[in-house]
């Protein structure tokens, strides 16, 4: 076991908020079961999405890929229970743009049949290419949230020199345990995965983190990890540690370059859940089709962790927990501070969904009437990336969004700290999505724009190239029609002349003749009419 003798260190901000973790960590976990209705998105990852390879009416398996990768950041996404694929098409799925994505239906036959997976029990000493392409092909994803293709973040740029591995088991949002609880149940599976993750990177350090509200996660960690040179350590519960900058920051003393990554600075950061996932890819062959995500919230009697089939409805996984919601109560995905709220428990659970949290009023951070800024200052008190959040208030509110911007509005990561602190219940982080969705649709408005002025000059260009085109080649035709004139002409007249000559000839010729033949005429003897008659 490697002691834990870390020197930690602080980032700025950051709020100490009751944790609501209890509740859903009395209960082991449990499997949600299998849904009569999946519904798998083709894009719950960040970069493109995923293509189809299957069609209405195909029978599938258990693990079988339904939508390859629709580029280098993409992830393909597979069947989570076998069954027949019965629609494909545009469906709302739990995104904050409330837009549909196009999705493959599969109603599910209860065999939960896997297809045949490829174990690879010497995974330790593997070619680090065919690691990193089984990881790939899982379709694995940052599942702390962000959903960024796992093989890609594993892949970095030639000149990032990469020498420490952090492992994010922070989990620093109210409520959400389900980290906690694999950390608990699973702890080989987060340490193997680490160690592959690991090689793959070639790196020295590698240190996985945890708050210090979760002792049982830790001591299992700890064990786990025993003999491999994996640190666990233990960090200060203050939200929002588990944001990737925050962590790094507390772990290492380094900062994330302001709208810059961590392998700027030769850090790698993964979840520990991405690392369980990571070690099933490729110890046991099996894609990412299930994920832990914990049920809790007022609404729900019976708060819990359920292990659920990607695609599973909201509403089946509220089922296992006897909910008892009224009008007043919201579904969130995700956490009080950072989820994204349901219109309702059909939606299916993507790869990203780490809690269903059924909120009644009194789960809600900081609901109360909206007042006007005071100027208190408390946002910028505990902003935990160092903002102006008042600043960005006022200029998101007059639609100044080049001078957002120049409050690095991007490196918000809207962790609501400063809403939460508001004394006039401001909901600030609303105010930043709202400027960041205006910003990104002027950016696209933009493109499409210079797109159509490009596409219009081409266009322009092209039609007065085929205009002297045809100019040109209308002179050229001219030309050679009064060439081909000119030698007709001159053939002609030539011709003429020569007829002339031809007929003074013959008229010479015949005036010739007549004058020998009466020549001849004079010169013989005449004939008499005695010479007749002798
Ligand atoms: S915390 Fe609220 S009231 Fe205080 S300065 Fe910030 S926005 Fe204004
Ligand atoms: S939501 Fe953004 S501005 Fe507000 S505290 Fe968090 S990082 Fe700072």
């Amino acid at each position: 076991m490697v002691a834990t003798t870390r020197k930690l260190h602080h980032f700025h901000g950051g709020v100490h908020m009751p944790g609501h973790k209890e509740a859903s960590t009395r209960l082991p976990v449990a499997a949600a079961g299998v849904p009569e209705r999946i519904v798998i998105a083709l894009q719950q990852h960040i970069g493109a999405p995923a293509e189809p390879v299957v069609k209405v009416g195909d029978r599938v398996l258990k693990g079988q890929m339904i939508g390859r990768a629709g580029g280098y950041v993409s992830a393909p996404v597979h069947a989570s229970s076998s069954g027949t694929v019965t629609a494909i098409e545009p469906l709302p799925v739990p995104h904050p743009s409330g837009l549909t994505i196009p999705c493959v239906v599969i109603e599910t036959d209860g065999e939960d049949r896997w297809v045949d997976l490829q174990p690879l029990e010497e995974y330790s000493e593997a070619d680090v290419d065919l690691l990193r392409a089984r990881i790939r092909d899982a379709g694995i994803v940052g599942l702390g949230g962000a959903a960024f293709p796992t093989a890609v973040k594993l892949t970095p740029p030639a000149d990032a020199a990469i020498d420490t591995l952090i492992i994010n088991g922070a989990e620093c949002e109210p409520y959400i345990t389900c980290d906690d609880m694999l950390m608990r149940e699973r702890p080989e599976e987060v340490i193997q995965g680490v160690a592959i993750m690991r090689r793959i990177l070639g790196v020295r350090e590698c240190v996985v983190g945890l708050e210090d509200n979760k002792p049982e996660a830790f001591r299992a960690l700890q064990a786990a990890a025993a003999g491999t040179g994996i640190e666990v350590v233990q960090v200060p519960t203050i939200y929002p540690t588990g944001g990737e900058k925050q962590l790094i920051k507390v772990l290492t003393g380094k900062e994330v370059p302001s709208r810059g990554i961590p392998a700027q600075i030769g850090i790698v950061c993964q979840n520990v859940a991405t690392a369980a996932a990571v070690y099933r890819s490729v110890r046991h062959g099996e894609p990412l089709i299930s994920r832990i995500v914990t049920v809790t919230g007022g609404a729900v009697r019976e708060p819990r962790n359920l292990d659920t089939l990607i695609g599973t409805p909201m509403e089946h996984l509220l089922g296992r927990c006897d909910p008892h919601l009224t009008p007043e109560d919201k579904l969130i995905m995700g956490g009080p501070m950072m989820g994204i709220p349901l219109r309702d428990g059909s939606l299916p659970t993507v790869k990203a969904t780490n809690c269903l949290l059924a909120a009644t009023p009194g789960d809600q951070p900081n609901q109360g009437q909206t007042m006007p800024c005071i100027r208190c200052g408390e946002c910028t008190r505990v902003c935990p990336v160092n903002l102006l959040p008042q600043q960005m208030y006022w200029h998101a509110r007059a639609r100044e969004f080049d001078k957002i911007q120049d409050y690095n509005l991007f490196d918000c990561i809207e962790c609501g700290c400063c809403s939460y602190v508001c004394p006039s219940h401001i909901p600030l982080v609303q105010y930043y999505r709202f400027a960041k969705t205006e910003i990104w649709d002027q950016e696209r408005e933009k493109k499409k724009a210079d797109l159509a002025r490009r596409r219009h000059e081409f266009k322009q260009m092209r039609i007065e190239r085929e205009k002297r085109e045809k100019a040109e080649r209308h002179k050229a035709a001219a030309a050679r029609a009064t060439a081909k004139t000119s030698a007709g002409k001159a053939g002609a007249e030539a011709a003429t002349d020569a007829d002339k000559q031809a007929a003074i000839q013959a008229a010479m010729e015949r005036a010739r003749a007549k004058r020998e033949a009466a020549a001849r005429a004079e010169a013989e003897p005449k004939k008499t009419a005695n010479d007749a008659d002798a």
